[in-house]
């Protein structure tokens, strides 16, 4: 016997190649897919609803007849139709209408309704229900299970999409289609089987707890969401074993480390907080194994990761690997190759620098040295994973700064090793703190280190909001702060998604503010400059040459120059939470009081001014994060480019995020993880082949 899987879906009557095309719009390829395609709602069209019961808002079906019909000539023509049924009457009401229609809707036609109750010109008023025209004397013919509604695409309606399901379900019936939830598992959460659960949410009897199943809660939607979460947990899983099965370059630590790794402590002007400490053992464990290291380290805006990765890029190249560290801008590339510069000046260890300006003949020059091996240590951005670099021996691949390192592209650093036959050590630190439960499902293949403390001595950042009517005072605030020794960003950001356009507008503000500003030196620095202009400008502002950088978001990751105490941030309403709390974090990265002026453009919308307000009030990443994810939805927070890893069917990671911990527990308990992977990751699996 066949399973499910494999049966196409034009073995079902009336499937065609044209049908079967539109239906794979919704990802549905064969009757399991079909089956999978779970309705988004019910409706009780099962019994008769008197009229006179009817309230607004109230879904049902009636029976009535017709008393008199019209055209209206409103705002909008309609077709208005009243029915009396018992002693009630109410009106129907269509904005599109033919004159067919107006025909059979006519006075004393009996017709069966199905539709919304809601208060309109005439009191209750049903706004184009579906209804049909009865005869009175044939036998009324009216399901007697909860009629589901499916999500639908262009090409396919509702009625056709309930015909197709209906005859899956029972194929249903006479196929194997295996329950992939341990027995005991299913026990323990008193979740149904399968096919029992199929069954119930394509057909639900009437007693059927709506409500449940409209908010997901229904113990047979439970059972598939859990069996989702399942799959795709698996599925990074197996990617995880994958990699870990292959050889890495063990760094262990000896004498020749340990000396390096204490003689660069010692150099530092500060010694680790003890989060740091934890994490670079942590770090350092993972490093000394000959298995590739997954990590992913999280840490809010200033909590220290910069020397992390210098410290283990030290173990991995005292044990002779090369060591990549990508930024995902280039002033901050620049800014880490400056600082490992110093830091590394009385070392052995060469640096070198790649970013997609490098060209011609000197990354001809840098590409050969990664190759040959002339160099430890890579400083760049993405460029230096890109498919011309070819590295000696790739032994550790850090990634400052991004959360959004998803996983084709934590597996397109696998081939970056080859040349010695090892797979590179992955380090990824975040940008900002990733809510715990995206962490737990989108980043379910990596161990997590947290540093969860900043370094001593610093202040809250006082936040205020402010309209950009009042320009003027903010510039006044400037020159103060400036004027006492500090400096100041002054950020442009995103107007329509233009670069072009945030540039020009840095250009105008900066052009304004040095009229504005006599006395004061202001620099402007954007993405359309040449790299060498942007270092000369950022190294001017880290010595304190220049008093206003005017930016655009290319300052937000990374950028640390302590003695700057003030940032404005202008259309902050337009950015989202985690993206301003990474902006703000450019200040308070000293001892110093700090503010963060948020400069919106009036009127507010409620979520623009929700999100202001969680800015004022926290300071707190992982907080931030979470009200990021609320608002915005994982889709934003995770970038689109990686929804792929959150696409879910039937599962909502807010919603269902009670799950997860279960998920982690009962995923060795599988048996076919393969099955439920294919079900449910199936088609969409891109990152199947590892
Ligand atoms: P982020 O985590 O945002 O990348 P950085 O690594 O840029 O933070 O560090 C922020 C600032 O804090 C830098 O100026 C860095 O030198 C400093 N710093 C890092 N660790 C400590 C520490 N343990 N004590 C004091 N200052 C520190
Ligand atoms: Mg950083």
């Amino acid at each position: 016997m066949s399973t499910l899987d494999q049966i196409p879906l034009t073995q079902l009557k009336g499937v065609g190649n044209k049908l079967a095309e539109t239906l794979s719009k919704l990802d549905i390829y064969n009757l399991q897919d079909l089956l999978f395609h779970l309705p988004f709602r019910y409706e009780d069209r099962t019994k008769f609803i008197p009229l006179q019961h009817f309230r607004a808002g109230m879904h049902g079906l009636f029976e009535a007849e017709v008393v008199s019909h019209r055209v209206v000539y409103g705002r909008r023509r309609s077709l208005e139709v009243i029915v009396e049924g018992g002693h009630s009457r109410v009106t129907l009401r269509f904005y599109h209408f033919s004159a067919a229609q107006t025909r059979l809707l006519g006075t004393g036609a009996l017709i069966r309704c199905y539709g919304e109750a809601r208060l309109g010109k005439t009191g209750l008023e049903f706004y184009h229900p579906e209804y049909k025209v009865v005869n009175p004397d044939e036998p009324h013919e009216i399901p007697d299970r909860l009629t589901p509604l499916y999500p639908l695409t262009e090409g396919i309606q509702q009625g056709r999409l309930r015909t197709l399901t209906q005859l899956a379900v029972k194929w249903l019936d006479r196929s194997e289609v295996p329950d992939l939830l341990p027995a005991s598992v299913r026990n323990e959460f008193q979740l149904p089987e399968l096919k029992k659960a199929l069954h119930y949410l394509h057909s639900p009897p009437t007693d059927a707890d709506q409500e449940a199943l409209l908010n997901g809660s229904h113990p047979c939607q439970q059972r598939l969401i859990l069996e989702e979460l399942l799959a795709h947990h698996l599925s990074l899983m197996k990617l995880r074993t994958s990699m870990r099965s292959q050889a890495a370059l063990a760094c262990p630590l000896n004498l020749a480390s340990t000396q390096a790794i204490d003689q660069f402590l010692g150099s530092l002007p500060f010694s680790l907080t003890s989060a740091q400490q934890r994490v670079q053992q942590e770090i350092q464990t993972d490093l000394s194994q000959p298995i590739p290291m997954l990590r992913l380290v999280q840490g809010d805006v200033g909590s220290g990761k910069t020397v992390l990765a210098a410290l283990c890029a030290l173990q991995a190249s005292t044990a002779g690997g090369q060591v990549a560290l990508m930024a995902p801008t280039e002033i901050l590339a620049e800014q880490h190759a400056q600082n490992f510069k110093r830091w590394f000046a009385d070392t052995p260890l060469r640096l070198a620098w790649l970013s997609g300006k490098t060209k011609g003949k000197k990354r001809q020059q840098v590409l050969a040295s990664i190759l040959n091996g002339d160099v430890d240590i890579i400083i760049g951005t993405h460029a230096l994973f890109q498919q011309d670099v070819h590295y000696h021996r790739l032994a550790l691949a850090i990634i400052d700064e991004q959360h959004r390192f998803g996983v084709h592209q934590r597996l397109s650093l696998k081939d970056k090793g080859l040349n010695a036959g090892i797979v590179p050590h992955q380090l990824i630190m975040t940008a900002t703190p990733i809510p715990r439960t995206l962490a737990m499902s989108a980043y379910a293949d990596l161990d997590t280190s947290v540093i969860d403390e900043l370094p001593p001595g610093r202040q809250a950042i006082e936040t205020f909001a402010l309209s950009d009517a009042r320009r003027e005072e903010m510039v006044a605030k400037v020159r103060s702060v400036c004027e006492s020794g500090d400096q100041a960003y002054w950020v442009c950001t995103l107007i329509e998604e233009s670069e072009t356009l945030q540039c020009q507008a840095a250009e105008d503000t900066a052009t304004w503010l040095s009229e504005s500003l006599l006395g004061l030196t202001v620099a402007l620095v954007h993405g359309r400059m040449k790299a060498q202009d942007k270092s000369l400008v950022m190294e001017a502002f880290s010595a304190g040459r220049i008093d206003v950088l005017v930016a655009t978001t290319v300052i937000e990751v990374g950028v640390d120059v302590p003695d700057a105490s003030l940032i404005v941030i202008e259309n902050p309403e337009r950015l989202g939470l985690a993206q301003l709390h990474q902006l703000r974090g450019r200040v308070g990265r000293g001892n110093k009081k700090s503010y963060c002026a948020l400069m919106y453009h009036p009127p507010l919308s409620e979520n623009g001014k929700e999100r202001l307000k969680v800015m004022r009030e926290s300071s707190d990443g992982f907080i931030i994060a979470e009200k990021d994810l609320e608002l915005r939805g994982p889709g934003e927070v995770l970038g689109t480019k990686q929804t792929g890893l959150i696409d879910f069917k039937i599962a909502d990671l807010q919603r269902d995020q009670g799950w997860l911990e279960t998920v982690k527990q009962i995923a060795p308990l599988i048996s076919q993880p393969e099955a439920i992977i294919q079900r449910w990751v199936g088609q969409s699996q891109k990152y199947a082949e590892v």
